[in-house]
């Protein structure tokens, strides 16, 4: 029987790195990752491509409209049967949810995977997670739950749902969580084993904002989006000063990071309100864990105040994946009733 033909797309990060001067340096093609994995040509066909050579935080969402263009490509073309991205981990929770979103109703294997332990260091995971990777791409059981599963990401031995995973701890070999529903599946002498399906509803909302757009046309239009953490010891200047700016200081859209159950400041509510009458203001949670509130507290800057004044909540999607779906939202023109059926998916 033929072996599943699995595309390597590599975009750099710590995986990737080779000696600099001082520390460690990006350097490593797709080639050279996947031709130091013992074992790869036995589990599937690979074919690498290295798309990007940077650390992680160069990425951007232009790089994974590339990505995703990139594998829709092959999908039409008919040549591949599952796809790996390779990438720096500090960003991985965004990127993988930004494919996963632009990838809506795909129903491929895409799985994105990276290293906590550069290749210069004593036992680095990454060898290990591009074969678990490219198992996971192959799996049969994937294969036949891609479309629920969406865009997955392997470290440790562990698969993720990317709307769900957040890197949780700036070292170690188990800093990846999904602290809303736990992991999806778990990688296990040489299978996978599925442990549930990440709960979806938002895929059908974001697959027809997407249906008939070019993702080139995407990469031309810019809609920044500022996420502004909310705390105790920040009076809000910014929101000010933005609240005060004729071209809001070139922000397409704000989110904020809101305390407990989606909660800002009495003394921020002046600039907020404005700001939500002139572009989309979402309120997402910081602790980063658990829906939103939306019928509880009705004091100055509550859930109940900031929905009043036009505030969209983001439900339980974590700020940072919020800041991407927005301007993913935003790049596709998207209008504010749109944006409001998209976020209603994470409610
Ligand atoms: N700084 C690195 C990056 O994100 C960290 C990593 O890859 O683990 O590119």
């Amino acid at each position: 029987m033929s072996k599943p033909r699995i595309a390597v797309y590599a975009l750099g990060g710590t995986i990737a790195m080779v000696p600099g001067a001082t520390g460690v340096v990006p350097g490593l093609s797709a080639a050279q990752l996947t031709a130091a994995v013992p074992g790869l040509g036995d589990v599937a066909q690979i074919r690498a491509e290295t798309i990007a050579m940077v650390a992680s935080p160069n990425l951007d969402l232009d790089i994974v409209l590339e990505v995703a263009a990139r594998i829709r490509a092959d999908a039409a073309r008919g040549d591949t049967d599952g796809w790996v991205v390779t990438q720096g981990t500090d960003t991985i929770e965004e990127t993988a949810f930004l494919l996963d979103l632009l990838l809506a109703g795909f129903g491929r294997p895409v799985i994105v995977t990276g290293a906590m332990r550069n290749p210069m260091m004593v036992a680095p995971d990454g060898p290990a997670n591009i074969l678990n990777a490219v198992r996971a791409a192959a799996s049969p059981a994937v294969v036949r739950e891609a479309e629920a599963l969406g865009v997955l990401v392997t470290l440790n031995d562990t698969l993720h749902a990317a709307a769900e995973v957040v890197k949780a701890n700036t070292h170690r070999l188990d800093a990846f969580t999904s602290p809303q529903t736990g992991p999806v599946g778990l990688l296990i002498e040489d299978s996978v084993m599925l442990t549930g399906a990440p709960n979806r509803p938002w895929r059908d909302a974001i697959a027809s904002l997407l249906a008939g757009q070019d993702l080139a046309t995407l990469k031309t239009r810019k809609a920044p989006v500022l996420l502004a953490g909310i705390t105790v010891t920040d009076p809000g200047l910014l929101l000010d000063h933005i609240a005060a700016s004729d071209d809001r200081l070139g922000y397409g859209g704000i989110v904020l990071a809101g305390m407990g159950g989606g909660h800002v400041p009495a003394r921020m509510m002046a600039s907020v309100a404005t700001l939500a009458a002139a572009l989309p203001v979402l309120i997402a949670g910081r602790v980063g864990n658990g829906p939103l509130l939306t019928r509880t507290y009705e004091y100055a800057g509550s859930e109940m105040d900031l929905a009043r004044h036009g505030v969209l909540s983001a439900g339980r999607l974590h700020p940072l994946k919020c800041c991407g779906l927005l301007e993913l939202a935003l790049r596709c023109r998207a209008d504010r009733a749109t944006i409001a059926g998209l976020l209603a998916g994470f409610a």
